[in-house]
């Protein structure tokens, strides 16, 4: 199976906690299945990932503290492409079939700050998602999107204790660990197996 990992470039604790926290549960949603944070290691990033697998499922990878330069490169040494994400690059309706059939383990970089030329030098694909300047969250979602041609919005996770069902009015969810519950109570009361 190609595994696609979201490296999130220039992460500044202060201005880009909220930001980042999207990043990487954009990425959990949209069926990545890593996240790595350069340089910095932020526990209150990986405490809201965690919090949220621990309602809703799922367990995405996590790097933090990790030097950029060098990801990418063990990362093509390992046969896996980079994709940069800017509005500079190609459209990505020029690139996204020929980026999926490649079949290959995808590192699709996003930045924070301004991204130095190393990554617009070392991508494989510097794919635009529009050429005009909007943000890091919907530029991988839209491309996780086109990638998985929206198949990825019918994900569900395993280990969900929360699971949704899609209602007109309100909200329905289903709390998966108490209907567990509830058959191992009833298990033991009636000594069923
Ligand atoms: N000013 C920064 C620069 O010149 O590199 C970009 C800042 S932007 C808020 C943060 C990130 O969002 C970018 O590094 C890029 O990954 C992503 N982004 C924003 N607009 C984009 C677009 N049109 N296409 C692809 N990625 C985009």
């Amino acid at each position: 199976m190609t595994k696609i990992y979201v490296l999130r470039y220039g992460h500044r604790p202060e201005r880009d906690k909220r930001i980042t926290s999207h990043v990487a549960l954009v990425a959990r949603a949209f069926g990545a299945h890593g996240f790595i944070l350069e340089d910095i290691v932020d526990e209150k990033i990986l405490e809201t990932i965690r919090k949220v697998e621990e309602r809703w499922g799922g367990r995405l990878y996590v790097e933090m503290g990790v030097d950029s330069r060098k990801y990418v490169l063990d990362w093509k040494k390992k046969g896996g492409i980079v994709v940069h994400l800017t509005m500079y690059g190609l459209h990505i309706d020029d690139v996204i079939d020929e980026i999926r059939n490649l079949g290959k383990d995808i590192l699709v970089v996003v930045g924070a700050e301004k991204v130095p030329p190393f990554f617009y030098e070392h991508a494989d694909y510097n794919v635009a998602i529009g050429h005009q300047p909007h943000s890091e969250v919907a530029a991988l979602a839209i491309f996780l999107d086109r990638y998985y041609q929206g198949k990825e919005l019918h994900l569900s996770f395993p280990n969900a204790k929360l699971i949704i069902v899609p209602s007109p009015k309100g909200k329905k969810v289903i709390t998966v660990a108490k209907k567990e519950e509830k058959r191992k109570e009833n298990r033991e009361k009636t000594g069923a197996k």
